[in-house]
């Protein structure tokens, strides 16, 4: 049976084990994430396939099995694009990491073209668009996520025209400027255009894109809307009054949505209350000894602007000697897998700097920073969230962060100050938040003084607000929205309803 929605993304949506000598496909342990979110779409359709990538030696490829289905009841098959270890390491951690990262991230100083492969980047492209075919009904809705895959739309389009193909970015989109740096532009643009909906976190993103369209192509401008509610309009360094919702290319009229991914407060609400967490959040209370705890959680990156932030904490620790002895930073900085060479400079300085004021201030009984950068699980994240003062989450560029809505929802609209970069989407959320620009010492400073200095009654006031905001455009609200979306774009239901209204 043919497919009625086809989802393409470049990770499993499975934990694969192995139990003796049979290998199992588990729904994946980690709640967060989206994957759980993107899978639950397929509870409206009639049959559903994901599409993904997986690494094979030449060995495993001779009897590699295409499609698995998950042992989780969800009623959706995955569609294997088995991938060679050289293809991957060119595809994922050259091409995508070293070419496009750097340009979505505004980072061109980073861009590297000479090593990408463009051919290979094609060659995937144009694979998971024909596995995409093969499993798709003539008007199923062919959803793709992120930039990795952004020719499949394309090559999707020549073999299907009536599919309806939507396509989701992940990252940030930078402006046209930036953008227009890639040798491959064009290509990439007119990829783009072939879809009926091209999505983004905020209208910033989605804004970007049209200023690209309007560069390289003839393209009509249909229709502008004003910014979705949530969305601060104007004042700060990411914000924008209103936005175009749709545009004509050629035949193909692209609607273009903007709006934010939220977090799943009931999950972790439910991990946050369970008598295990309880126990451990007094433990760790108790080994805090009234200091107070500052936390940072991310990747390796260096759009993270860890670096950034650990010089703020040096500076801070070096102005106010009474905070010695007196504040704890606990920053996760997970390490990149093996591959990615573009990362190994930063991981060096982040853990030479840590070691280095930790160095110039320790004493005998206290260590200022914690730093760990192996992951954290997910129940100990939450148990930091929970007891941290202050979050501290000050990425130089980051297509959402949705570390700081689980810091949010991990307060239970409680006290906590949330320092937030203006340079991250979700930042357009949540105007509460002691907004700063991590590219200024000046403001870095000013922000970390003032979430440590800042009353409980204003630290309630604000969380409180920035609760609501986040339980209220949660991932269900998301998904909500864009399932209206895909309906209003679903032309059986648009021409049913023309006849209705004649
Ligand atoms: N995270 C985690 N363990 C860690 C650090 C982060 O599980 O040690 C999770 C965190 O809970 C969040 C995600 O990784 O859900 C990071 O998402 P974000 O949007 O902040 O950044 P990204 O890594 O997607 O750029």
């Amino acid at each position: 049976m043919k497919s009625n929605l086809v989802i393409l993304y470049h990770r499993e949506p499975y934990d694969e084990v192995v139990e003796n000598g049979q290998t199992r496909y588990l729904p994946k342990k980690s709640p967060n994430g989206i994957v759980p979110t993107l899978k639950n779409f397929f509870a409206s359709v009639k049959q559903g396939t994901w599409i993904a990538w997986k690494q094979v030696n030449s060995k495993q490829k001779a009897d590699f099995q295409e499609r698995v289905t998950v042992e989780d009841g969800a009623g959706y098959n995955v569609r294997r694009i088995p991938l060679s270890a050289d293809q991957v390491k060119h595809f994922y951690h050259i091409t995508s990491k070293e070419a496009f990262w750097p340009i979505l991230h505004s980072f061109p100083y980073h861009f590297t073209y000479e090593s990408s492969d463009w051919q290979n980047f094609h060659t995937i492209n144009r694979l998971f668009a024909e596995a995409a075919c093969e499993e798709a009904a003539d008007d199923a809705l062919i959803w793709i996520h992120d930039y990795n895959l952004w020719l499949a739309p394309y090559y999707i389009r020549q073999k299907k025209p009536n599919a309806r193909i939507a396509f989701f970015h992940h990252t940030p989109f930078p402006s046209v400027d930036i953008f227009n740096i890639l040798p491959w532009r064009e290509e990439i643009a007119d990829s783009l255009l072939c879809c009926d909906i091209v999505g983004f976190h905020i209208p910033r993103y989605s804004e970007n894109f049209v200023n690209v369209a309007r560069s390289l192509r003839e393209v009509e401008i249909v229709k502008r809307e004003p910014v979705p509610p949530q969305i601060t309009p104007v004042g700060t360094a990411l914000a924008e009054p209103d936005f175009t919702t749709q545009l004509r290319y050629k035949n193909q009229l692209v609607n273009i949505d903007a709006l934010p991914v939220g977090t799943n407060p009931q999950g972790i609400l439910s991990v946050l209350h369970k008598p295990e967490t309880q126990k451990r959040l007094v433990e760790i209370q108790q080994a805090m000894n009234g200091r107070k705890l500052i936390f940072a959680a991310g990747r390796v990156d260096y759009v993270k602007g860890t670096r950034e932030m650990l010089e703020a904490y040096g500076r801070l620790l070096e102005r106010r000697p009474d905070l010695r002895g007196k504040v704890n930073l606990m920053a996760t900085s997970v390490s990149a897998a093996a591959g990615m060479r573009v990362y190994k400079t930063t991981q060096h300085q982040i853990e030479q700097l840590a070691g280095k004021i930790n160095g110039q201030f320790a004493q005998f009984d206290w260590v200022p920073i914690m730093l760990f950068t192996q992951p954290v699980p997910y129940e100990d994240l939450i148990c930091y969230y929970h007891t941290a003062d202050v979050c501290w989450t000050t990425p130089l560029r980051d297509g959402l962060n949705l570390v700081a809505k689980e810091y949010i929802v991990a307060k239970e609209g409680q006290g906590g100050a949330l320092v937030l970069s203006e340079f991250v989407g979700a930042a357009v959320e949540l105007p509460e938040a002691i907004l700063t620009n991590p590219y200024s010492i000046d403001r870095m400073d000013e922000a970390i003084d003032q979430a440590l200095a800042m009353p409980e009654k204003e630290q309630k006031e604000r969380m409180a607000k920035m609760y609501e905001t986040v339980t209220k455009y949660d991932v269900n609200y998301w998904a909500d929205h864009l399932l209206e979306l895909f309906e209003s774009t679903n032309p059986e239901k648009t021409s049913q309803q023309e006849v209705v209204s004649v």
